[in-house]
């Protein structure tokens, strides 16, 4: 078997193969991005099962209406509202705000309410309730099917700031529902670095879309943002009128900002130089500069390369380079048009590294490869 073969055949094998030329595939890594584009050395987002009309399996379930077990009312006195018939739980007028046992930060959270069917009151008198991320920020919950009240304060509101996009509101007493992306504001010390947002969808509508907060809710007036804690419950608000809600849970995400080794608002080249060097050690170690097969061991050593060009990798990389080129220059034309897979594939890979500036147009290998394709017409159809 040729060369070209064994390496076409080993790639064919598996992943590994895969992942060792993906590196080289795409454009790569640089001052704000720890990973090449379609790099397949970056590590996996976990799997979860999404299943229709289901939490994800990474949910935290607040309510599915078997229970109050994760809510409590004043001072974590069991939660005085009640379960009622459909699997809902109900505001009991005047009992008081709820709030979860559990405290969450950044969330993505899914809700849904229903207003009276029978209408009462009208403005902010009319179904009125009112999900409180972190007990700070309120999503205002509202009978506003055929009920004017003060846009920043209708349903879907962020209360007291910013009207939603559109009214999406369902008739009273029907099931409405609200997901909820939420990122606190961020502080260091006394001083605020990020607002912190909200996105919300009302019945599947885009209503809230990534609004960052002004202040902390509250009426009348304009509250100041302040620092809080990191997490803290989420709050359910009582305001005089039986609201009914139901499925509810929350999956705690991740800070917009705690990606800082790659691209995005918080991207951080200290961070990304930590990582490329942590990964060109890691993959420099199943490089084998000493492999039996030259060709596998170039295509790792140059996707190191692509992470870190220290001299500790440069070096071996050209020296199995060179030892390669050594090689090549001693096989006839006939040899050399069977390793033109090899040889091509390879010269690629130098592509992609100058085209990045990764190494210089002269580099050795993609030079030595070149000069053999061009004398030998590798890349001719033939
Ligand atoms: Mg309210």
């Amino acid at each position: 078997m040729t060369q070209s073969k064994m390496w076409v055949g080993a790639a064919a094998v598996g992943a590994a193969a895969t992942a060792a030329l993906a590196g080289l595939y795409g454009d790569t890594p640089d001052a704000r991005h720890a990973w090449s584009v379609h790099d397949m050395n970056r590590p996996r987002p976990p799997v979860i099962q999404a299943m229709p009309n289901r939490p994800p399996s990474d949910a935290v379930v607040l309510f599915d209406g078997s229970s109050l077990d994760a809510w409590v009312s004043g001072k974590d006195e069991p939660c005085k509202w009640k379960i009622v018939e459909g699997g809902a739980m109900e505001v009991v007028p005047k009992t008081g705000e709820i709030r979860t046992k559990e405290s969450f930060g950044d969330c993505q959270l899914h809700i849904e309410f229903a207003t009276p069917a029978k209408v009462e009151g009208s403005s902010q008198g009319r179904g009125n309730s009112g999900v409180f991320l972190m007990g700070m920020h309120e999503v205002q919950v509202l009978d506003c099917f055929e009920n004017d009240t003060y846009p920043d304060g209708q349903c879907a509101s962020v209360y007291g700031e910013n009207p939603p996009l559109v009214n999406a509101c369902r008739r009273p007493g029907e099931w409405q529902t609200y997901d909820i992306i939420f990122h606190q504001p961020l502080w260091e010390g006394e001083t605020l670095k990020r607002p912190g947002s909200v996105t919300v969808l009302h019945n599947g509508v885009l209503v809230q879309d990534h609004w960052e907060f002004e202040g902390l809710s509250t009426h009348c007036q304009r509250r100041p943002l302040k620092p809080y804690a990191n997490k803290l419950p989420l709050r359910l608000q009582d305001h005089g009128n039986p609201m009914r809600f139901r499925n509810i849970w929350i999956r705690e995400i991740p800070s917009r900002y705690a990606n800082t080794t790659h691209g995005g608002p918080a991207a951080n080249e200290a961070d990304v130089t930590a990582l490329r060097q942590k990964t060109a050690a890691r993959l420099f170690e199943s490089a084998n500069p000493g492999d039996a097969n030259k060709v596998a061991a170039l295509h790792r050593l140059l996707e190191v390369i692509a992470y870190d060009k220290a001299d500790t990798y440069l070096k071996p990389t050209v020296e199995v380079a060179e030892a390669y080129l050594k090689e090549l220059g001693g096989l006839d034309a006939q040899k050399l048009q069977d390793r033109k897979g090899d040889i091509i594939g390879l010269r690629n890979a130098c592509n992609v590294l100058t085209r990045n500036k990764v190494v210089a147009e002269d580099f050795v290998l993609k030079a030595g490869l070149q000069r053999l394709i061009n004398e030998h017409g590798l890349e001719k159809k033939r």
